[in-house]
């Protein structure tokens, strides 16, 4: 038997309260912790605004607000790839060293690599890529048909890696969360669709976003294979330097270029510029390189075992959000893309004891109409109940989080027909609107 609520004794979802928001920021004693070079504004800003907090170098607790946005970023990804015929799962990050000795790169890793031994004595790592444990995994499949590929494996998940240099908060940390995807093809023809397929799907995520990202030539490094790109973002901090012809669609990360002269390889006329990237994401094409190695076969049209090719697929998901407030950011406050922002409005009712505070009834009503009449703002709108501030200091408290909309409640909240303060972070724009005006902006 199932209870049933009546209507009446149905709850209203209590209103987000700023005051109950779990958002320390403890700067004065942050910023004894952080040696000056090693801080940037996305680093600054993040903790300034309490979305994360240092726990030892290159990790950070991400706070609940990092937290809402991270998992906006991952829906937004999963409808990317998913789109693009991609599965998701997730892999131990527990590795046994086993596999990487196989390939060899458990030396080649050198001091990158995490290394722990369990209480038999195994060595392990913790996973900084899955290329081993994905082939593996597909390898032991005995009845992979030609017919069920491509094949596209991704995880959302942490990655470790033990970096020289950790800095730049979420930029580079030694623990991070990152998308990684793996594709196995019946031909080389039918790999490189694959990866094209990928790069544009990365192109519309970027997009999506609202970030000018540049898609460059790069080193396949020691993942091994022939064909990479990087995505990189265009920023002083950056720490790839980049070449992009002013002349025709050439542009490649400086790694990949043999002798550093300026003329472009590709148009032969055009002056390559240099400038400053964070890289985003990565794509490799493989080839057979770890199918090989892991006898990662599927059976192909005449029924005989052949081997996969493979493709490898990299974002950085929380060097994303880093690099998101980085590019997009002021120096006082936040500017998120708009889909990642962590709540999507703020409203803020009049100081206590001001003259207008009889509105104060007002700005709780107008959240409740936001959730009840666009059910996609539901918990996306926040209450600052800390009424004992000034509208002023409440204003730049919600300038350093960065809400889309800021709505100030105040005198004309009273008028017959009543007007409400709206302030629009990705126009910078001041307005006046009814509820009515809110709603349709909104
Ligand atoms: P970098 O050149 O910055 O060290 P990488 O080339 O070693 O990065 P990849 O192996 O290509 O990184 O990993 C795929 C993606 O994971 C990168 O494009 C980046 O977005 C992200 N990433 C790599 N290392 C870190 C890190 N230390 N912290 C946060 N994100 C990272
Ligand atoms: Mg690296
Ligand atoms: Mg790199
Ligand atoms: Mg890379």
């Amino acid at each position: 038997e199932h209870a049933t609520v009546p209507a009446s004794t149905r709850r209203i979802k209590p209103t987000l309260l700023v005051s109950r928001l779990y958002q320390p920021s403890n700067l004065r004693e942050q910023e004894s912790r952080l040696p000056g070079e090693m801080t940037c504004k996305s680093q600054r800003l993040m903790q300034q605004a309490g979305l994360i907090h240092p726990s030892n170098p290159g990790c950070y607790y991400y706070l609940p607000a990092t937290v809402r946005s991270m998992e906006k970023l991952v829906r937004v990804i999963d409808q990317e790839m998913q789109g693009i015929g991609g599965q998701k799962l997730d892999m131990p990050s527990l590795c046994s060293a086993h596999l990487w000795k196989t390939s060899e790169r458990w030396d080649l890793m050198g001091k990158e690599l995490f290394r722990l031994k369990d209480r038999h004595g195994a060595d392990y790592c913790l996973g900084p890529t899955h290329e081993e444990a994905v082939t593996t995994l597909v390898a032991h499949q005995a009845t992979l048909s030609y017919r069920q590929l491509p094949l596209l494996l991704y995880q959302i998940t942490r990655k470790f890696r033990d970096e020289p240099k950790p800095k730049f908060g979420l930029l580079r940390g030694r623990e991070f969360y990152m998308k990684d995807m793996y594709s196995f093809d019946a031909s080389e023809e039918a790999a490189y669709e694959t990866y094209e397929s990928v790069c544009q799907a990365y192109t519309r995520l970027f997009a999506r976003l609202g970030l000018r990202c540049v898609q460059v030539q790069a080193d396949p490094g020691n993942i091994g294979g022939k064909l990479s790109h990087e995505f990189q973002l265009p920023a002083d901090i950056g720490e790839d330097r980049l070449l992009v012809c002013e002349n025709c669609s050439f542009s490649a990360n400086v790694e990949t270029m043999s002798s550093d002269k300026s003329d472009c390889p590709q148009c032969k006329t055009g002056t390559l510029v240099e400038s400053k990237g964070i890289e985003v994401g990565h794509t490799f094409y493989l080839g057979k390189k770890y199918s090989q190695m892991f006898n990662a076969n599927f059976s192909n049209a005449q029924n005989k075992p052949s081997i996969a090719e493979m493709g490898c697929y990299g974002l950085g998901i929380t060097r994303i959000l880093a690099a998101a407030i980085e590019v997009l950011s002021t120096e006082e406050g936040i500017c998120w893309p708009g889909i990642l922002a962590p709540y999507q409005a703020c409203v803020l009712p009049p100081k206590k004891g001001s003259k207008e505070d009889a509105a104060s009834g007002v700005a709780e009503e107008l959240v409740h109409t936001f959730v009840e009449t666009l059910p996609r703002l539901r918990g996306e709108v926040v209450l600052d109940d800390r009424t004992q501030m000034t509208i002023g200091k409440r204003l730049k408290d919600a300038s350093r989080l960065g809400y889309p909309y800021v709505i100030v409640v105040g005198q004309g909240a009273l008028e017959e027909t009543p007007k409400f303060e709206v302030i629009c972070q990705q126009t910078a724009e001041t307005m006046f609107l009814s509820k009515d005006g809110l709603l349709d902006l909104l």
